[in-house]
């Protein structure tokens, strides 16, 4: 049994899928003489079996998402066309006898050593691309795909040193009830898209592809992210009844799609969707969001090849906003650096501290022309529409910190207005909003609020910045709390002022869908609440079984407290109390 960081709770049984960086069998590194033309025609498979699957994902991706999403697979492609490329590892099979898996390694390990000394990071962002093409051409090479289907017998569990954003998009081909990494925590990209697709995951199990192989059975447990490997049989058939129930009740929760959220005494709250793209709004509405709470908009970036225009940008925004539920979205700008970075825009040079460095919009106010076409189809994309007579659009800056940074963006947003005035296109004025990520903003929320129409709070960023704890550090995970007195307290003044101020304020980060965070929030008077899609059917039942008046004194009791596991226990036990039919979906 290994332990990592529960990251989105549930249980999940099944096969492992191992996404290696390329795994090569030590017994097998070299070929016998008489085994290198079969070596050959194996790879050639391979290749050829790539090659169509790349061109099956581009088709489907660019029909369900765009154009834009599904350039990365025609990069991939291209990859298996070149001939400089495929030479090398033909010849390493040919004149070294390395068995096609050893030879892909050396073929990363060639381009690692002339791409990683670049410092163009367009070039750097090529090597990803090739160890992408890569671990697919492995996996056909691999005994236990080979057998006969493209995946393994039932629901897999992936495993992987950490999600790519094209494998995500790949992951949609495959029933995927579990996700084991290697890296990351509960705030990294890879842990929200496994919550944004309710799939029980657990981060930070390190080294754990070097102990599991592809067809190893794994149980995996999402609410206190226990990895079991290949459990004995008694063991698996107790998961297996978790596992079941698990998804029975989540089916069960998703019927109350239709009903308001409102608490057991009456009050409506609003809960809404934080959404990555096109097909996760419909997701969205699927689950029985009033609207979308917070669109990223990185991903459109993660997964193009090169920046898109305008008129590009406009078109999957106009998409997203239509399939929103009640045409309601709030867009975010490019919030990348940190962790998300994509090759056309940002660092030069690495950043000792990424998270603390240039991220978010002081990057985009280094890139002007672009920062203005996003603002500019944002602004488009509000405008009614004969098939979206009324959308709801609010425009959402990341990591604000200052207030002069609050002028200079309504500055920009004027001056987008102004042109495409001047261009005589369809425009709408949208109320414009702050993510509240940094500790200094917080502090200051009295004063930016007279800047602002609405205010998020970006609880993942704000948690690691007040505890001074990366969120995508294993070693640290334990430090970056939402329950942790001093989150709740910085979180408890920020509604204060805002409510105080007539503010709307929403809270976008994940903690909107822990159940215990999300009472303590509402006995401090928050009233919209932003979360993956899946987890709305279960804070919908939840909100049905909390009065204001518990969720207060809730609050004021976990207020009295000074530790964070005191908190937890508290909140918890009350819940188990309150909701006792929700205890297979609340995490440890
Ligand atoms: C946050 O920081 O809480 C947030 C919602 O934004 P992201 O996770 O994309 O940084
Ligand atoms: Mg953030």
């Amino acid at each position: 049994m290994r332990k990592g960081v529960p990251v989105s709770p549930g249980v999940a049984v099944g096969h492992a899928y191992c996404i290696h960086e390329v795994f090569v069998d030590p017994q097998r590194v070299h070929i016998a003489p008489q085994e290198v033309a079969g070596e050959l025609a194996r790879f050639e498979n391979a290749r050829r079996r790539s090659i169509a699957d790349l061109r099956g994902l581009q088709e489907k991706v660019e029909k369900q998402v765009g154009k834009e999403a599904a350039a990365v697979f025609a990069v991939h492609e291209s990859i298996l066309h070149d001939t400089a490329l495929v030479d090398k590892v033909r010849g390493w099979i040919q004149a070294e006898r390395l068995s096609a898996p050893a030879a892909l390694a050396r073929l990363v390990e060639h381009y690692r050593g002339l791409l990683e000394k670049a410092d163009d990071p367009y070039l750097k962002e090529r090597l990803a691309d090739i160890r992408d093409v890569v671990e697919r051409l492995t996996a056909y090479l691999s005994p236990v795909l080979e057998k006969g289907s493209k995946v393994l017998p039932g629901p897999v569990i992936v495993v992987a040193d950490e999600l790519l954003p094209s494998q995500v998009v790949m992951l949609g081909d495959k029933p995927v009830h579990g996700i084991v990494t290697q890296s990351g925590s509960q705030t990294s990209h890879a842990a929200i898209i496994a919550r944004s697709r309710g799939i029980p995951a657990v981060c930070g199990v390190d080294g754990v592809l070097r102990q599991v192989k592809s067809g190893d059975l794994l149980v995996v447990d999402g609410r206190d992210g226990h990895v079991l490997i290949n459990p004995d049989p008694e063991v698996v058939a107790a998961y297996r009844k978790l596992e079941r129930e698990f998804f029975d009740l989540r089916d069960q929760l998703a019927h109350n799609r239709e009903s308001p959220a409102v608490t057991r005494d009456g009050t409506t709250i609003e809960l809404l969707a934080n959404i990555n793209g096109p097909q996760d709004a419909e997701a969205a509405a699927a689950m029985g969001a009033s609207g979308v709470g917070l669109y990223r908009t990185e991903y459109l970036y993660l997964t193009h090849a090169s920046v898109p225009g305008e008129e590009e940008q406009l078109d999957v925004y106009r998409r997203v906003v239509a399939a929103s539920p009640n045409h309601r979205c709030t867009i975010r700008t490019l919030d990348i650096g940190g962790d998300k970075t994509v090759p056309f825009l940002g660092r030069e040079n690495r950043e000792a501290n990424p998270f603390m460095g240039w991220r978010s919009i002081r990057l985009s106010f280094e890139h002007p022309e672009f920062f203005l076409s996003q603002i500019r189809a944002v602004l488009r994309a509000a405008a009614p529409t004969a098939t979206v007579p009324r959308p709801e659009v609010r425009l959402l800056f990341p990591m604000v910190t200052t207030i002069e940074e609050l002028r200079r963006l309504r500055a920009m947003v004027r001056r987008a207005e102004r042109q495409l005035a001047e261009q005589g296109k369809e425009f709408a004025r949208v109320p414009l909003g702050m993510m509240l990520e940094v500790p200094a903003a917080a502090v200051m929320i009295e004063e930016m609020i007279s800047s602002v129409d609405f205010v998020s709070i970006g609880s993942n960023d704000l948690i690691q910045y007040l505890m001074a704890a990366d969120r995508d550090n294993p070693r640290v995970s334990h430090l970056c709390q939402p329950l942790a007195p001093a989150v709740l307290r910085v979180l408890e003044s920020v509604v204060r002022v805002c409510n105080r101020g007539r503010t709307p304020v929403t809270l976008c980060g994940e903690m909107a869908a822990s159940p215990q965070a999300f009472v303590l929030l509402l006995g401090m008077g928050l009233r919209q609440f932003s979360m993956s899609p899946a987890f709305i059917p279960t804070i919908k039942e939840l909100a049905a079984h909390v009065s204001l008046e518990e969720a207060r004194r809730l609050l004021t009791a976990a207020k009295k407290m000074k530790t964070t596991r005191r908190i937890h226990r508290l909140v918890t036990a009350e819940l188990e109390r309150l909701a006792p039919a929700l205890r297979p979906v609340l995490m440890d």
